[in-house]
């Protein structure tokens, strides 16, 4: 595998870090407090193209290969601090666009695709639930056959974009006897009778990124919104979460960068017993291991862009990154509050944001528990 970018995605990555300077993160220290999403520089993603780049051009994308769109990412986590958005339009493209894109019909692709690259519609996922988590085959939202559709009842959890969003791919089951074979995904539209958004939730970090749980009570969803065939939404979700695992750090990729950089300026500029913090050898070397970590992170989460740009399947390697690259995260932000002192902890600085919004990358997409449980059965021990 190749070490270096190529020529022609370092330009993708540097493009991609000057607009997120440029357009993206405004008034980011009062939103992060208020917990507000910021929906003119959703539209700037996409005018960007961000939305559209997995996306085929015939469904108004971009055709852009995954390692391509890595970059991207990596780009747009250096140069903005908002990690929150970047969060949501991850989980738009990975758990919405890509699920209708390669398990859609014709009628799903051409009526849901364009719309969800051109930024007017917001895509979320509704997987989780009260008490299926983890052991997410668990769900207990029911989908009753009825005539030529099908009624949906049931309560999701943790839902990303849900208080924002136009498009849902949600998870329920024809019949809990069945187990995971029982499973099937479906396409509901925002507006749908029965459908509505629930309590909204208030989060540790991520917060420009909104969330809140999604309600059925009797909702009516035709056949022709089933998403793949009935009894096989275990395929879809394992798809999308492939991606989703794969891909989602590579914005945190950018952010650990554009952090071990504020770090490097401080530790040259701060200057205690009359010489610059970096001199101080246990304050060189938390900087070393923010390099280290960095170092070992990206090849891992470019390896998900050539496997998946191959046709391969990426399930363990893309548990590797997810694990590898959310553990690293969370420890670099942690020396990275050690390395700016007292200030570090303040909330001015937004230097504790990252730490709160690295903390979720460890939990969102499965935890790092659940990772370790898909690479042990990799081992096949
Ligand atoms: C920021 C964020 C965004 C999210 N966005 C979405 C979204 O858009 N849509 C959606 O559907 N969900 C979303 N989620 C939910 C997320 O997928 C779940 O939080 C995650 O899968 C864990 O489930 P849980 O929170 O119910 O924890 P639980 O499953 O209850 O786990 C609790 C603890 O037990 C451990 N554990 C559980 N089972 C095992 C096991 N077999 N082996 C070892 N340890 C185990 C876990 O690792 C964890 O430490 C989001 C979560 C976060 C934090």
């Amino acid at each position: 595998m190749q070490l270096e970018l190529s020529e022609e995605r370092t330009r993708l990555r540097e493009a991609a870090e000057q607009f997120a300077r440029s357009a993206l993160g405004k008034d980011l220290a009062r939103r992060e407090r208020t917990g507000e999403f910021d929906r003119d520089a959703w539209r700037r993603c996409a005018e960007f193209g961000v939305l559209g780049m997995p996306i085929p051009p015939q469904f108004g994308g971009m055709g852009l290969g995954l390692s391509d769109l890595l970059a991207v990412m990596e780009g747009l986590g250096r140069g903005t601090r908002d990690q929150g958005l970047l969060f949501s339009l991850n989980a738009h493209l990975w758990t919405n666009s890509i699920p209708i894109l390669k398990f859609g019909t014709a009628q799903q692709k051409d009526k849901y695709l364009r719309p969800l690259c051109d930024g007017s519609l917001i895509g979320a996922n509704g997987a989780s639930e009260p008490d299926a988590g983890s052991d997410i085959f668990s769900l207990r939202t029911r989908a009753l056959r009825d005539g030529d559709g099908y009624v949906l009842t049931g309560t999701k959890m943790f839902v990303t974009n849900a208080p924002v969003a136009d498009l849902f791919v949600v998870y329920a089951t024809v019949d809990p006897a069945l187990g995971a074979t029982g499973i099937t995904a479906f396409i509901i539209e925002k507006g749908t009778p029965g459908l509505r958004v629930g309590r909204k939730l208030e989060k540790m970090g991520l917060r420009t990124s909104p969330m809140a749980e999604l309600i059925m009570e009797d909702c009516r969803v035709p056949a022709s919104q089933r998403l793949g065939r009935e009894g096989r939404g275990v395929p879809v979700f394992e798809c999308s979460m492939e991606w989703e695992r794969g891909c989602i750090l590579a914005s945190c990729l950018g952010a650990m960068e554009r952090q071990l950089e504020e770090c490097l300026a401080h530790a040259r500029s701060r200057k205690q017993f009359g010489k610059p913090i970096g001199k101080f050898q246990s304050v060189a070397n938390r900087l070393v291991d923010m390099r280290v970590r960095l170092d070992t992170c990206r090849p891992l989460v470019y390896r998900i862009g050539e496997l998946k740009d191959a046709g391969r399947d990426a399930t363990t390697e893309a548990a590797i990154a997810k694990l590898h690259v959310s553990e690293c995260y969370v420890k670099s932000c942690l020396d990275a509050i050690q390395v700016f002192g007292g200030y570090g902890y303040m909330t001015e600085q937004l230097v504790e944001c990252d730490l709160r919004d690295s903390v979720g990358s460890t939990l969102y997409s499965g935890t790092s528990e659940i990772q370790r449980n898909i690479i042990a059965r990799g081992l096949k021990l």
